[in-house]
């Protein structure tokens, strides 16, 4: 039995690994790396067994699996209960989950009942050590998130239980290149529910694909309030269009219906890394930065000298957008 282990749930959709489980597994093999622990993970579900060897390309040593076709589907209750007793088996030190859907609707059915940490959405991830009056603890999980609104960047401990669990959201965690050469040792396990355990039904499953792929985006122009009319937001998109990007926004601008949630960059948001991110009237709060401040490039288009987004910009035009961005297109075509 591998000791003190970081562990990371697996989530699938139709047998297919979400991409944040595999980040997750890239950062488990930092933080184990440092602990000079094994990297483990929990797959549930039916019929993925093979899906399971892309794991090791990404570091993840032993993994897990509960086959049963009743798990083919996520539903709350069978699953935490499978985590568990799988936690419970084998005493990981840290336990990591994707901030999904699935990952929020698990972790915290998971930490109650093993009556232990969870800090949700955390921004980064390291091992340290806390001390707190004459106790002090070394080699712990540090789960750092933004706090009080982002005014503060908080650092979280659990180190009185094990194990240490935290979710983070999908981006935030850098997926590293895979390695072919990497296996992963998968050992099934079986896990006792009854009937009675499935309380929820799943009659059919329709997937609603998302209509905009800013994670994996090279360049992205983003609206904010600055747009503040549909007029603008078209200029936006044109830019987008012709620039050949996607178009981002500020949680600002989605709350004001201008443009649907799907695009929001930020904490709240997608967090993405393209190679240019233009800022069009965005005021660069901590909350929207916490998702795009690590774009290679980054042009802030703003009529306020002072906006904050200058702070982390390569390029600065101050200005009014609505006469630089048709300036902006206007150029770019005359050089294409
Ligand atoms: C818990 C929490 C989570 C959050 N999550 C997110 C998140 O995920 N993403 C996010 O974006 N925000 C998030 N926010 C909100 C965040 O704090 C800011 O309110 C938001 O980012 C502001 O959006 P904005 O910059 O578009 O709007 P504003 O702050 O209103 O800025 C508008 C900017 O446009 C400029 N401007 C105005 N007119 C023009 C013009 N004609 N031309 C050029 N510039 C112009 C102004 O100078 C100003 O700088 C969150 C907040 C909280 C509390």
């Amino acid at each position: 039995m591998s000791k003190q282990s970081v562990m990371v749930f697996i989530d699938q959709n139709d047998k297919k690994i979400a991409d944040v489980s595999l980040e997750l597994i890239c950062k488990a093999k930092d933080l184990a790396k440092k602990l000079d622990a094994p990297v483990e993970a929990i797959a549930i579900g039916h019929g993925m067994k093979d899906e399971l060897s892309i794991l090791g390309h990404y570091g993840c040593d032993t993994a897990y699996y509960v086959d049963d076709p009743r798990l083919a589907h996520f539903t709350s209750v069978p699953y935490a209960k499978t985590i568990v007793n799988i936690i419970k088996k084998y005493e990981p030190k840290i336990v990591l989950f994707g901030a999904t859907i699935k990952g929020r609707a698990v972790a915290p059915r998971v930490s109650s009942s093993l009556k232990c940490g969870l800090t949700a959405d955390c921004t980064d991830l390291k091992i340290g050590e806390h001390t707190n009056k004459a106790r002090s603890w070394k080699n712990i999980l540090l789960q750092i998130r933004p706090a009080f609104g982002g005014n503060i960047v908080a650092t979280i401990v659990s180190p009185e239980v094990s194990p240490s669990m935290a979710t983070v959201r999908e981006g935030v965690m850098k997926m590293s290149e895979p390695d072919s050469s990497g296996k992963v040792r998968v050992v099934e396990e079986s896990c006792e529910l009854a009937d009675t355990d499935f309380m929820t039904e799943i009659l059919e499953v329709v997937r609603k694909e998302k209509a905009v792929n800013l994670k994996g985006a090279k360049l992205i122009v983003a609206a904010g309030m600055g747009v503040a009319t549909p007029e603008s937001m078209s200029l936006v998109k044109e830019l987008a269009n012709v620039l050949g990007g996607e178009v981002g926004a500020s949680r600002a601008a989605v709350d004001a219906g201008l443009i649907p949630y799907d695009h929001q960059v930020g904490q709240t948001g997608t967090t993405v890394r393209p190679n240019l991110y233009i800022a069009c009237g965005i005021s660069g709060q901590i909350q929207h930065r916490a998702g795009m401040d690590e774009s290679k490039r980054i042009i802030a288009i703003n009529s306020d000298p002072e906006a904050p987004i200058f702070e982390i910009a390569h390029y600065g035009i101050v200005g009014d957008l609505n006469d630089v961005i048709p300036k902006i297109i206007t150029a770019y075509k005359k050089k294409a």
